[in-house]
């Protein structure tokens, strides 16, 4: 049995939402990850299952190795559909908002999102949620949106009508918000909810195949170089930083994705508690950061104060305007900040 999670005053309201509802509209992040298509998706399909006209849209491309997802081929890219998105947007009777807490987080299409009539629900795990949604279902101690998307579906009664393709969504989002159930998993009833996916006949072995050993060969090379080259470690703060630039993408061919899990490799060496990957990206002119930490040192305070970001306690990120020689200046300034409290046994 599961921990009632989500108020009961949130299933019963959404629940009316949907009966009455014909089209409803997913949306979720920029550079969407495991968990936003994997929420987005799972809950396409039930609604799918339930009779709606649903449609999932994000602002932009997501990584070839959730390409693979029942239901990811009809997922809409903002940033190509523009005007047809912004129709459904603007007729839609419900709009969910997926694994995202602030209109920010989805670019482009904030204003098509904050103009719609539509009936809007947030299901979240990041803290400190913006309220541009009447119905916030917001759980930061829970490890994936798509682990509440389970718990939402359960709590309407429907776990019976949930189907193995819902099930295969819900998995990926789970597994790669806890980078395989290595972070952030400590909570049993994760466990639960697998060997209840489990019974719906997925295989979570296959999935796990799909979304981490499909890389191409020059993704291997680019992770030996940037170990080998381009990782630096500050025993003395107990962080490691590695960059990237834009000709070092060229060389080694970089296609979006290639450098997804870079930034938690340093983390396996014995004290390193935080670490920072800082990669160019010429498409949208800014230096992407992923900053990830063990135990209690809160790399979304760093990534807040320091990149304009935000995101979880141990997995954060933000975006940097400027040269990459002043966004490692600026991590160091942060490392000399937070010194007492990187060190901190
Ligand atoms: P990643 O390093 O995988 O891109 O992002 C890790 C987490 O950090 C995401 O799940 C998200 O919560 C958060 N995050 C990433 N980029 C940003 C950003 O630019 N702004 C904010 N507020 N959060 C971010
Ligand atoms: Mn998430």
């Amino acid at each position: 049995m599961l921990t009632k999670v989500i108020l009961q005053a949130n299933i019963d309201h959404l629940e009316k939402w949907i009966q009455r509802a014909d089209k409803i509209v997913i949306v979720s992040h920029v550079s969407p990850d495991g968990d936003a298509i994997g929420s987005s998706l799972g809950l396409y399909h039930y609604l799918d299952f339930l009779g709606k006209n649903v449609n999932v849209i994000v602002p932009n491309a997501f990584p070839d190795f959730l390409r693979w997802m029942p239901g990811a081929k009809d997922i809409l890219r903002y940033d190509k559909y523009k005007e047809f998105a912004d129709e459904l947007i603007a007729a839609a009777d419900v709009l969910f908002c997926l694994d995202f807490n602030s209109l920010k987080r989805i670019d482009k299409l904030a204003d098509a999102v904050a103009a719609s009539p539509a009936r809007k629900a947030l299901i979240d795990h990041h803290p400190y949620p913006e309220s541009f949604c009447k119905i916030t279902i917001s759980h930061p101690e829970i490890a994936s949106t798509s682990e509440l998307i389970f718990r939402l579906i359960c709590r309407m009664g429907a776990f019976e009508d949930m189907s193995k393709e819902c099930a295969e969504c819900i998995y990926t989002g789970m597994m790669t918000d806890t980078g395989g159930f290595t972070y952030n998993s400590n909570n049993r009833e994760i466990y639960f909810i697998i060997s209840e996916l489990l019974s719906k006949g997925i295989d979570k072995d296959a999935i796990y195949r799909n979304v981490y050993n499909t890389y191409s060969e020059s993704r291997l090379r680019l992770m030996g170089f940037v170990l080998y080259s381009k990782m630096i470690v500050y025993p003395e703060f107990n962080a490691a930083l590695i960059t990237l630039t834009d000709e070092e993408q060229k060389r080694f061919n970089y296609v979006k994705g290639d450098s997804e899990g870079f930034v938690n490799i340093p983390l396996s060496i014995k004290n390193v508690r935080f670490s920072v990957f800082l990669r160019e990206d010429k498409d949208s002119e800014m230096i992407k950061i992923s900053l990830r930490s063990i135990g209690d040192f809160p790399c979304n305070k760093v990534a807040a104060e320091f990149f304009g970001g935000g995101g979880h306690l141990n997995a954060s990120g933000g975006e940097f305007y400027g040269p990459m020689e002043e966004a490692v200046e600026l991590f160091k300034r942060a490392l000399v900040k937070y010194q007492e409290e990187l060190i901190k046994k």
